[in-house]
């Protein structure tokens, strides 16, 4: 069997490369002019698709950012008719309206082949039993692998979030050879095995971890793998661009591939908006190029990385990515949901009896990632306890219902919160990094 899942795609040189995303470039616009969004962009720049005559020409074209995506929410980027569509996916982490993206049937289909492309990379089978701790649900993490998996043909258990015990049943019942977890939870699970007397090495059969979701350093992969006795792979995506699958590292564990058949790449000066050379940090910037329902051209990420420079000695050629520096807006990544500050703020600042300081701090607790905000009250004085509860019940609640994570909640005197000078410390991390 080959070692690459598409070789026609994988083994691509260089210029071929280039020839095809020229190709997609030129379709993908003239695709877009079917979205009411882009039509209108491109008519207030008096753009025609017939611009695009060379890859350089991408530059012509206006960034898209996930302001874009709320403004036109649900359905006003669409390049086809719903109709046309079979599934919707969103984004956790923004305020009011959350970012929709549709998929028919046959971006499913590029997307299976693309997390099933990757799963193969690192060595996964048919033989193989793969285990998927993501949530299953809006979250592209859970179906993503999902579809990607069964392509590839292994056994797929869709064991779903939380539950580490039952995770831990079904490695040892089922003979589970490969994970995906974030890894937050990698390392977590470690902890539970410890505790149960479970041995990875002698009583699994663990060989390959599938981590991403959120940053972690060369030094945590290490870790895990030390743990578990698996080889971990860095795995990248995004809802936006489908969800897993985007960019994956290779055995040689020296960068993620990113597929060059389905994204344009670039890295700009978040600042400036201009590009740097290879190997400087910046942010990255997509285009789609075999997207139906909804294509994105020059879409902003907001990641912060760079291209590694060189090649890699696995044969492919496709652009390989440094892991994810950060962000360059203030998005929290916790338990691979995404979290803005301000949504936590807005929560906060609807309840009079508080006051405007607060701090959010990310703790690792038992092996578990957690948040606690701390808020000042103002100076509505309550000095009944049962009342305070119920007001730390009630802020607690909304903020679930916003972040879709149960945060801690302490209430404190006006003027606990230490003031900084200048811009307001608004979150600590102090998670543990494994
Ligand atoms: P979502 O749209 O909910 O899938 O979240 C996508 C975001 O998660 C990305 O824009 C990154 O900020 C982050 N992310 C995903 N995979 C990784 C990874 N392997 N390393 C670091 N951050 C990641
Ligand atoms: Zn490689």
């Amino acid at each position: 069997m080959s070692e690459f899942f598409n070789p026609e795609m994988e083994a691509l040189s260089r210029s071929e490369i280039e020839v095809l995303q020229l190709e997609r470039l030129k379709k993908t616009v003239n695709h877009c002019q079917d979205s009411a969004f882009y039509k209108k962009r491109f008519e207030s720049i008096g753009m025609k698709p017939s611009d695009i005559k060379c890859l350089d020409d991408l530059r012509k074209i206006p960034f898209t950012t996930k302001q874009d995506l709320r403004d036109t929410y649900p359905f006003g980027i669409a390049s086809v008719p719903l109709k046309d569509c079979i599934r919707l996916h969103s984004s956790s982490g923004t305020t009011g309206n959350p970012t929709v993206i549709l998929h028919t049937k046959q971006d499913i289909d590029q997307w299976a082949n693309a997390v099933a492309r990757c799963l193969w990379m690192v060595g996964c089978r048919p033989e193989d039993v793969f285990q998927n701790t993501s949530g299953y649900g809006m979250f592209t993490g859970g179906l993503g692998f999902q579809y990607g998996a069964e392509k590839l043909g292994m056994l797929t258990v869709p064991a779903a979030a939380g539950n580490t015990l039952r995770q831990l049943k079904f490695f040892t019942d089922f003979g589970t050879t490969v994970v995906h977890a974030i890894p937050s939870y990698a390392a977590r699970i470690y902890e539970v095995m410890l505790e149960k007397g479970i041995d990875p090495r002698r009583d699994t059969k663990l060989r390959t971890l599938v981590i991403g979701a959120e940053p972690h350093s060369e030094d945590t992969r290490k870790r895990i793998e030390e743990m578990l006795g698996v080889k971990a792979y860095n795995s990248f995506g995004m809802s936006e661009m489908c969800g897993p699958g985007v960019a994956f590292e290779c055995k040689e564990q020296n960068g993620l591939h990113i597929w060059e058949d389905y994204y344009i790449v670039e890295i700009v000066n978040p600042d400036t908006l201009e590009p740097v050379p290879d190997g400087e940090i910046g942010e990255l910037v997509l285009t789609t190029l075999n997207r139906e329902a909804m294509p994105l051209l020059r879409y902003r990420t907001r990641d912060l990385t760079r291209i590694l420079p060189g090649s890699c000695p696995c044969g492919r050629e496709h652009k390989r990515l440094d892991r994810m520096k950060g962000r360059s807006d203030d998005m929290i990544i916790l338990k691979g949901v995404n979290i803005f500050p301000i949504q936590i703020e807005a929560i906060l600042m609807q309840f009079q009896e508080l006051a405007s300081d607060y701090l959010i701090t990310l703790e690792t607790i038992d092996g578990n990632d957690d948040m606690l905000v701390e808020v000042e009250m103002s100076d509505i004085f309550i000095d009944d306890y049962s009342k305070l509860q119920r007001l730390e019940k009630e802020i607690t609640r909304q903020l679930h219902d916003e972040i879709l994570i149960t945060p801690k909640v302490r209430l404190l005197p006006k003027g606990s919160i230490p003031k900084s000078e200048g811009k307001a410390v608004r979150v600590k991390d102090l998670r543990k990094q494994y």
